[in-house]
């Protein structure tokens, strides 16, 4: 119960006119972002329910913690991005946003290309980001100034009947106790989309806004292809979007950030050979098990199970026919019905070399799962868990000759061998959570991973996260 999806709302604040918008007073820690109070009367920041002050937040209605709590955000962001000489406002609201886990939504209240002193020519900046580098507040001419940014949070989260068990803390300490969602670091995560944390392309489709790229499609890098997004085709782009853990971010300081930032932890990946379609190294992820760390070794033929028996695929112990067909090969076992470790203790218990398990739904990333050791399993064979597209594609084309081996590596969580930080590019997208995060493989976890864990930290510098370092690289 404690992973929720950030949600990037596109522009759920563009279809309500109405609401009322009045900058609330500026403490003077806030030089340069402004939370401009857009809820209604008795409504999110305005609620006048009495409550006891929480970890730090003095406030005594819940109006007036959410604010503080909102506050708080800025003053963190503002020290972070010192950078500007621009004001940077973020109409800030409560919106009921449904009980499906759903935490809050931001986004740039707007994009610029092609302003004086732009980097890169024909490419979308935040506004934020734009005003930055211009030097100006590139929409101040107008007869209604916009926000630099929006941000969103879900009003039902305090409901007693929405999610029962789980609401919003509003303490400044970090602290929330169980069934806590913090609002301070969910909104400091919000808030780094608003100021410049996400692709101005559409990753469901491929297609550029309005024909241009966003700075972002400069630095997103695909490992298959060996392209960077802005030379991709729109097809090539929307199956990058589903490349998982071969989608990564090419900029330099977020490189050499990265060697400090992330932790060197064990990683499993396959190599296969043999198969037409499927060929060298896949993605893999599954826990340990009973074997010791950087011994998931081994290397074998392929034997599918296809157990067809009702009880599930590999979720018995092996007939006389079906050990004999795994006995000394890798087993290919699809996922579903019964545990993973059941199948692989019976898949072990045939004779089998090891166990590769095919993921039963379209989605598939891999987590940072805990590869400490179940000393106490009686697993000794190594275990993989391949996508349902990879496992499509084994099928369709292994041969007699087919060939799996598992490498148990060491390296930093979150990034691709050469050590360059992953988006978050799971096989079936996540519409406004695939590609602006980084991969949720990452580890110590990063603020911009798409789920909230509850430790992310509340830096936003190196070495305790990256926000920053993306920040740099595209201009900030
Ligand atoms: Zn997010």
């Amino acid at each position: 119960m404690n992973k929720f999806f950030f949600k990037n709302c596109r522009n759920a604040f563009a279809a309500i006119s109405s609401i009322a918008i009045f900058a609330a007073a500026l403490p003077s820690f806030a030089a340069k972002v402004v939370i401009l109070n857009g809820d209604d009367q008795s409504v999110g920041f305005n609620d006048t329910r009495a409550v006891a002050p929480v970890g730090g937040n003095p406030g005594t209605t819940v109006g007036e913690q959410r604010l503080n709590a909102m506050k708080f955000v800025a003053e963190i962001w503002g020290r972070t991005l010192t950078g500007t000489s621009q004001t940077i406002e973020v109409l800030a609201g409560f919106l009921p946003l449904g009980c499906d886990g759903t935490l809050a939504g931001a986004n740039a209240w707007q994009f610029s290309r092609d302003f004086a002193n732009a980097p890169l020519r024909g490419t979308w900046y935040h506004a934020a980001l734009a005003n930055k580098l211009a030097g100006v507040d590139l929409d101040a001419a107008r007869d209604d100034p916009a926000p630099e940014a929006f941000a969103i949070a879900n009003l039902d989260l305090d409901r007693p009947d929405c999610l029962p068990g789980v609401s919003w803390y509003y303490g400044l300490d970090g602290k929330a106790p169980p069934g806590g969602e913090d609002f301070v670091r969910v909104m400091l995560h919000e808030l780094g989309h608003g100021m410049s944390f996400a692709t101005t392309t559409d990753e469901a489709t491929g297609e550029y806004l309005q024909g241009f790229p966003g700075v972002w499609d400069h630095f997103l890098y695909d490992n298959t292809l060996n392209r960077r997004w802005v030379d991709m085709n729109v097809a090539e782009r929307k199956a990058s979007a589903l490349n998982n853990e071969q989608l990564v971010w090419s900029g330099f300081t977020t490189f050499i950030d990265a060697q400090r930032t992330l932790a060197i932890k064990p990683q499993l990946d396959l190599f296969v050979t043999g198969a037409s379609q499927l060929q060298g190294f896949v993605v893999s992820g599954i826990p340990n098990f009973g074997l010791p760390e950087g011994s998931r070794r081994g290397s074998g033929l392929i034997a599918f199970t296809d157990d067809a028996r009702p009880t599930g695929d590999g979720c018995l112990p092996f007939d006389g026919a079906l050990a004999a067909k795994v006995r000394g090969r890798i087993a290919i076992i699809n996922r579903g019905v019964c545990a993973i470790v059941d199948k692989v203790l019976n898949a072990q218990n045939a004779g089998a070399r090891g166990v590769v398990l095919i993921q039963n739904t379209p989605t598939f990333f891999r987590f940072a799962f805990p590869f400490e050791r179940d000393t106490t399993s009686p697993i000794r064979i190594p275990a993989g868990l391949i996508s349902q597209q990879d496992g499509a594609k084994l099928r369709a084309s292994a041969s007699t000759f087919t060939t799996i081996s598992f490498i148990d590596t060491r390296r930093r969580a979150g990034t691709d061998l050469f050590g360059r930080p992953q988006l978050f590019a799971p096989t079936a997208n996540i519409q406004g959570s695939s590609v602006s995060h980084w991969n949720v493989s990452a580890s110590p976890n990063l603020l911009m991973e798409p789920f909230a864990v509850g430790d992310e930290s509340l830096t936003l510098r190196p070495p305790g996260d990256l926000t920053l370092s993306l920040f740099k690289d595209i201009g900030w």
